[in-house]
């Protein structure tokens, strides 16, 4: 008992100043919406991890569209973000982002920084980031949101993440969120012993896979749900 409200005094000195550059003000016109999202779309479908629920109460997700979808920013399927790209269904994020069980310690490998918001709920959840985006003006938009919300530890990378970042692995948690026709073998090398990777695979038919690796380095497969991703281009 002792221990957790020391910690959470921590937090309360610590955490404040942090989390207020990226946090929405609750006086905001998307407040209401904000918290809707995240009950009904959310906790309403079983989402239970915690840091994703604060993360998705609080990140103003209408500043990761375009400005003319603002105002469907908290709506309960994907947008568009130009260049032929979507930022994912709010659920889709909260979904995938729970199945890589973050303790916040991670470092974390995303493949498809699109509009960023996966990328700054990791950031919320996880200890570093490291997000590749092939088209350089979303990959250059996203960063530099990124950055002006505050998020020092999530870096962005311009270029093909089909061999994922070898400088950086190996990875606690790796997350896809472009479809691939089959797992890079990359990917699945620089997932660290006790890993978990997130990937939808497939062409038109798309299964989201869990890839796990155990302490020695034995890999598993499970198939979770069908889904639906812009296609991983190039690579295949
Ligand atoms: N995570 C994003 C979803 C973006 S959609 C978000 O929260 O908004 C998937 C993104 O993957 C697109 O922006 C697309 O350009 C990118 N992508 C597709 N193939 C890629 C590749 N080989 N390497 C890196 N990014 C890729």
């Amino acid at each position: 008992m002792k221990k957790v409200l020391f910690l959470s005094l921590v937090c309360i000195l610590n955490c404040e100043g942090k989390m207020s550059q990226r946090q929405a003000p609750q006086s905001d016109g998307y407040f209401e919406r904000r918290q809707k999202m995240v009950e009904q779309q959310i906790v309403a479908r079983g989402v239970s991890d915690e840091c994703v629920i604060a993360a998705m109460r609080s990140l103003p997700r209408e500043r990761f569209v375009p400005s003319a979808y603002s105002d469907r920013a908290y709506e309960d399927y994907p947008l568009p973000i130009g260049h032929n790209q979507t930022i994912s269904q709010p659920y889709i994020v909260a979904y995938m982002t729970e199945l890589l069980q973050l303790d916040g310690a991670e470092k974390v490998l995303e493949i498809g920084t699109g509009s960023g918001y996966q990328a700054a709920v990791l950031g919320e959840c996880a200890a570093a980031v490291y997000s590749i985006e092939i088209v350089t003006p979303l990959c250059n938009e996203s960063r530099e949101l990124l950055a002006d919300l505050g998020y020092e530890n999530v870096h962005v990378r311009c270029g093909d993440g089909y061999d994922g970042w070898p400088e950086e692995a190996p990875f606690d948690a790796i997350i896809v969120t472009a479809a691939p026709v089959s797992v890079p073998q990359k990917l699945i090398e620089q997932l660290a012993n006790n890993g978990r990777m997130i990937v939808p695979v497939g062409r038109f038919v798309q299964n989201l896979m869990l890839i796990t690796k155990d302490e020695s380095g034995r890999i598993a497969e499970e198939k979770l749900i069908a889904v639906r991703f812009v296609p991983m281009t190039r690579g295949d």
